[in-house]
């Protein structure tokens, strides 16, 4: 690793006036990626290390409903909170998945979904909640959907000179039951070779779908409406497979084949339904 600049704002408008001045500084959060990037050979001139700055460790729900989580909050911090498992069990257990321990209590929410791997594990869960991003610069604060945020392979909406603040998860979300359904190989050292996130809501008959590892960013399918608890739930997971399977592209690499991620995508869609239409709260399982 060549030498590199480092600097640890104390505020977010400090932060920002860094990033103006120094549009090539790359923004550094737990580090679970971009260190390991950089031992692989990415350049960096000037680190900014943004853990430091108390409002980004925000993590709370508003009187309304609605959750903010702040960009450094940690994994293991989503996945141990009891009002989240709570509310969400899909999003708590879809953190409590990722990596190792070690990994969660460094990687954070906005490294996580920053970072656009199609592999994130915190991205499927919170597509379907409707999450938005809010994103902040020296110019002022924007707030996107995050199933905009995400362009491509390790690319976002971020432009030049921007951070992710928070992640806010929508009152309306509340009504909706969450699951989260993840493939791996080996616990805490391999990424998903798939995962699917749901979330139902029997008030609104209203059933939405993502799924992560399949495409180039991980993917939200349009909602399927008139779903009620006393549908044949294999039909309603036929129905959530083929509407995945019409959106993916699931590629061959070394973890797993296309037609083996195909087929797990079925599985896991079944048991997303199953999940979702039996029970109250919703859950989250790693096959
Ligand atoms: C052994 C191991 C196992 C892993 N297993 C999993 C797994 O199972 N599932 C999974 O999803 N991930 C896994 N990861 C990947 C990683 O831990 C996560 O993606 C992590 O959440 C990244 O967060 P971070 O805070 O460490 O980000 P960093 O590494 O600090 O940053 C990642 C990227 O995001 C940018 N960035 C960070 N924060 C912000 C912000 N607020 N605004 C703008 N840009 C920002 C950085 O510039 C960088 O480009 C694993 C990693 C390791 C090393």
């Amino acid at each position: 690793m060549n030498s590199v600049r480092y600097e640890r704002p104390t505020s977010i408008a400090e932060a920002c006036d860094l990033l103006e001045a120094e549009p090539n500084a790359t923004v550094l959060a737990g580090g679970t990626d971009l260190v390991v990037a950089m031992r692989g050979g990415r350049e960096v001139n000037l680190l900014i290390d943004i853990k430091g700055i108390p409002e980004l460790e925000r993590l709370e729900f508003a009187p309304d409903g609605e959750l903010t989580i702040g960009a450094c909050v940690i994994l293991q911090r989503l996945a141990d909170e009891s009002a989240i498992k709570k509310q969400y069990p899909g999003l708590a257990e879809a953190a409590g998945m990722v990596g190792s321990y070690q990994v969660r209590n460094r990687a954070t929410i906005g490294g996580n979904l920053s970072n656009a791997s199609p592999c994130a594990d915190t991205a499927p869960p919170l597509l379907v909640l409707g999450a938005h991003m809010t994103i902040v610069s020296a110019k002022g604060e924007r707030s996107l959907a995050l199933h905009d945020f995400f362009q491509g392979v390790k690319e976002t909406a971020l432009l030049s000179g921007e951070i992710v603040k928070s992640v806010v998860v929508p009152s309306s979300s509340r009504v909706f039951r969450t699951a989260f359904f993840k493939i791996q190989r080996i616990q805490g050292h391999d990424l998903a070779l798939l995962s699917v996130a749901g979330a139902y809501s029997p008030e609104q008959g209203e059933f939405r779908l993502a799924v992560g590892s399949a495409a180039p960013t991980p993917v939200l399918m349009p909602a399927i409406q008139g779903i009620s608890p006393s549908n044949n739930i294999d039909e309603v997971g036929e129905r959530l497979a083929d509407k995945a399977l019409s959106a993916i592209s699931p590629i061959d690499d070394v973890r797993a084949s296309a037609e083996y991620r195909r087929e797990m995508t079925r599985v896991l869609c079944r048991r997303l339904a199953r999940t979702l239409l039996q029970t109250e709260e919703g859950g989250c399982f790693a096959a």
